[in-house]
């Protein structure tokens, strides 16, 4: 994906048939980002770190001694802010992650990419941790071209053993945080503590996350937002000339030129010297002077290269910024533009609809349905039954003692079996019972029935059926 460039000054197709970090033969070019530093990259830095610790301490928290997000995946068992999700509350899941998707939309539509800069966990861990720790044991971009093309040396090993040793250790931590996650900190623990062949599939589960991790922050890098990413190959649909993106001001800096001593030149050339610094910083190895492309992740160093450039040669800062097209080409920027009044509707529906939804939600279920095959059984003490089976679910964190009653005069419930329905926390349960009648009381051949439903005495539902029999004992 890639915007259209309207900057007149080049070709506005030129980075569209290739990838900065892919040769022409399919080859990977390892992108060495130089270190930056600035403003932007000083406030991504606090940011990181809050969401850093939000993320590390999310499994710890617990409510009641049930943890306060849970994204079990396997049991269909989700927490969500203490909320308990079950798989009979699919349809409320599905709301979650369409209010979700279209407050992305929303989101991308006015504010670009700012997700994927400031706190997709990929960026976070790769830009914020690995990268940091790679600056910190084998230097800045080109000490680590000159490491890596370079001969097998005591000191290569050293360093490259170092690095890849704290880079497993932080991709086992991140392994154990996002198993916490989909099974419990308790479980975690449980896995770590005893012999991998007690809970082989826990230890699995931790070694692959791990591995996968690994791989991905030692090895696949930008790649994970240029070849796998969903989000960024969306944006091409998603942006319009509104969306405020990580953008080069081409009206202010083109014609770019290096600033020469003792210049004689009466054309006026524009603000960017072409010192190449924003595209050296980029993780992605692209050159936002092209315009957006679906590899920029909007993490901003571009900018604060720039705009340390241009305090040195004395020119405003703000070359590449946070703009939209519109706003550069025409100078105005628009926010509420018809695609985002549409989307804040869609968006207003949704919240609106998941909140009577959650409102209405019972922390209790029950289905009753008929006997499949079977109308009515007479008894040979004059009275007459119908056979039903009912389904309680239990979404509670505490056991719930349930009982069930007839609001018709004259019809009585008949428990089949335990006739104590006591359900454990956040279990199913099935049974049956009759509904029975004195023949002779019989009136019409199918009568509808009130049920209620009650648990530790008080009325969660209220079910209607059918009690079906011959009028009068006549078949
Ligand atoms: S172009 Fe700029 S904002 Fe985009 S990924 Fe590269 S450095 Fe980051
Ligand atoms: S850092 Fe700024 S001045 Fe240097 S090439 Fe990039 S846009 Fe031009």
């Amino acid at each position: 994906m890639a915007k259209k460039n309207s900057n007149p000054n080049l070709d506005p197709n030129a980075f569209r048939d290739s990838l900065a970090s892919v040769r022409e033969d399919g080859k990977r070019i390892w992108v060495y980002p130089k270190k930056v530093k600035g403003f932007f990259y000083r406030y991504r830095t606090y940011f990181s770190w809050i969401l850093l610790v939000i993320l590390f301490v999310g499994p710890f928290i617990k409510i009641d001694g049930r943890p306060y997000m849970l994204f079990n995946i396997f049991e269909r068992k989700f927490i969500i802010f203490g909320a308990a999700f079950w798989p009979q509350d699919t349809h409320l899941l599905i709301f979650l992650l369409l209010i979700f998707f279209v407050f992305i939309i929303l989101f991308t539509v006015v504010f670009g990419r700012v997700w994927c800069g400031w706190a997709c966990p990929q960026t976070l861990f790769m830009e914020m941790v690995f990268r940091k720790i790679e600056y910190a044991i084998e230097g800045d971009a080109n000490q680590q071209r000159a490491l890596n093309e370079g001969p097998w040396t005591g000191q290569k090993i050293w360093k490259k053993s170092l690095k890849l040793s704290v880079f497993a250790f932080f991709s086992l931590l991140i392994g154990h945080l996002v198993m916490a996650y989909l099974i419990g900190i308790d479980q975690v623990k449980e896995i770590v503590t005893q012999p991998p062949t007690e809970n082989m599939a826990g230890f699995i589960g931790l070694v692959a996350f791990s591995g996968i991790f690994m791989f991905v922050f030692a090895w696949f890098r930008e790649q994970a937002c240029i070849v796998v990413c969903p989000y960024g190959r969306l944006q091409g649909v998603l942006l319009d000339d509104n969306s405020i993106n990580v953008m080069y001001d081409y009206v202010r800096g083109e014609p770019r030129a290096p600033i020469r001593k003792n210049q004689v030149d009466a054309a006026p050339k524009g603000d960017c010297v072409d010192c190449g610094l924003c595209v050296q910083v980029c993780p992605t190895g692209i050159d936002i002077r092209n315009g957006t492309q679906m590899e920029c992740v909007n993490c901003t160093a571009c900018i604060d290269a720039c705009d340390e450039v241009m305090l040195k040669v004395e020119r405003p800062t703000g070359l590449i910024r946070y703009a939209s097209e519109n706003s550069i080409k025409e100078g105005f920027q628009k926010l509420f533009t018809g695609r985002v009044k549409g989307y804040t509707v869609v968006l207003l529906v949704l919240v609106a609809a998941f909140v009577t939804l959650i409102a209405t939600r019972s922390d209790l279920e029950a289905t009753i349905t008929r006997f499949p095959g079977m109308t009515y059984q007479a008894r040979p003490d004059g009275k007459v039954s119908n056979l039903y089976n009912i389904t309680l679910i239990n979404k509670t964190f505490e056991p719930q003692s349930v009982e069930i009653a007839s609001l018709i005069d004259g019809i009585e419930v008949e428990i089949v079996g335990d006739t104590n329905w006591v359900l454990e926390p956040q279990t199913k349960f099935e049974g049956r019972f009759f509904l029975v009648q004195e023949q002779e009381e019989v009136k019409i051949p199918q009568q509808k029935v009130h049920l209620v439903l009650s648990a530790e005495g008080e009325e969660f539902d209220d079910i209607e059926t059918n009690f079906m029999a011959p009028v009068g004992g006549k078949n």
